[in-house]
């Protein structure tokens, strides 16, 4: 582990002063705000992570979970894991955001992980965390080290001849089913980004996660008011029951009206390089019967143009199944 300056910021505007001074200061250098600190440290040791000026920013006013007027919810970026998947409001209106943090990592990791040190954990390629390996999105310009190496984990959507690493959270695959906005703040002010605009795909960048620029402090994360009689699943399939991430997820937000599928959303998770949202398979469902045909196209068009690789092609099929199975059991 390199050397850091460690600050703490006791409010917002401090935080995101830390921040910017900090990439004066440091001319560029790099500003990483610690959370709950369980990616991060992590890729501190393993000198993969190398920030100039460390800014605790856990005394922040944001660990709040709060009704919003217009009857959605406000997510402080502080709020840890394990009290979002509890919140009686989430656990009740957005189930499938309980459920996906609940099959996350480990009950200690949970008390400790954050909302907003989810949203931006980084990847599980082994090659990002081997200092020793070519990385395009450690180092860029390396190389990817995965395309003719170990990419059994690895994407099979939104993947590019630089890089398939995948975004491994599951809080994020519900987020995205559920249309949530993340809200920033950094030295040019405040803004708010769909989540469907705020994770990048790598193309020749794959440093470049999400729209976030230096110093940017995700303040919080809101939620639309819920959809009545939604009915919502987060199934994760894995190589073992815990402790484990995803090789292919899905979260399943459905309305059934008459016999028929009213309103879809459908996000996958283990299979690309950000949380996935298939608008295809919302449309092959819209308007049809609870039917596995349909529910099979809908997987079919969900996976369609995935690029598998050479240890990965398995996730395809997988993939289709864990869809076919979460609408199943959405629709009951
Ligand atoms: C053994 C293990 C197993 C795991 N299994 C799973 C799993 O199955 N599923 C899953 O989804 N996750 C899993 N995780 C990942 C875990 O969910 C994340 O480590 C955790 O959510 C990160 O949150 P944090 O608050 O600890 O982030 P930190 O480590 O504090 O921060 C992570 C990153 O976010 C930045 N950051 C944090 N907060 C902000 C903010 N408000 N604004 C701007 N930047 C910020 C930090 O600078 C850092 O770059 C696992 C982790 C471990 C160690
Ligand atoms: S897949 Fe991405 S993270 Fe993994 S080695 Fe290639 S460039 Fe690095």
């Amino acid at each position: 582990m390199e050397m850091f300056r460690f600050t703490k910021a006791v409010d917002v505007p401090q935080a995101v002063q830390a921040g910017a001074q900090a990439k004066t200061a440091q001319q560029g250098a790099q500003v990483r705000f610690i959370a709950g600190g369980t990616t991060l440290l992590d890729l501190m040791k393993l000198n993969v992570e190398r920030p100039a000026v460390v800014v605790d920013i856990n005394r922040l006013p944001l660990d709040k979970v709060e009704k919003l007027p217009n009857g959605g919810l406000k997510i402080g970026a502080l709020v840890r894991n394990s009290d979002l998947a509890h919140d009686p409001i989430v656990q009740r209106d957005y189930s499938v955001l309980s459920q996906a943090l609940l099959s996350g990592a480990s009950a200690q990791l949970r008390n400790m992980a954050t909302t907003g040190g989810n949203l931006l954990q980084r990847t599980r390629c082994v090659y990002f965390r081997n200092d020793a390996m070519a990385c395009n999105k450690r180092e860029p310009g390396s190389g990817c080290s995965a395309i003719e190496g170990e990419n059994r984990t690895l994407a099979i959507l939104g993947g590019s001849k630089d890089c398939i690493a995948t975004n491994p959270s599951d809080m994020n695959v519900a987020l995205t089913a559920l249309e949530a906005v993340v809200h920033i703040q950094g030295a040019k002010g405040e803004r708010d980004v769909p989540i469907g605009e705020f994770f990048l795909v790598p193309g020749s960048t794959p440093q470049r996660e999400n729209v976030l620029e230096p110093g940017d402090l995700i303040t919080y994360v809101t939620l639309p008011p819920p959809k009545t009689n939604t009915k919502q699943v987060y199934l994760k399939l894995r190589d073992r029951a815990s402790y484990e991430f995803a090789l292919a997820s899905a979260a399943i937000v459905v309305e059934v009206s008459d016999g028929k599928i009213s309103y879809a959303r459908v996000a996958m998770g283990g299979v690309a390089t950000k949380p996935w949202r298939s608008v295809e398979a919302e449309r092959v469902l819209l308007s049809k019967g609870l039917d596995a045909k349909v529910f099979r196209q809908a997987a079919e068009a969900a996976l369609h143009g995935a690029v598998p690789q050479s240890e990965n092609g398995f996730k395809v099929e997988l993939a289709k199944r864990c869809v076919v199975h979460a609408l199943g059991m959405a629709t009951g």
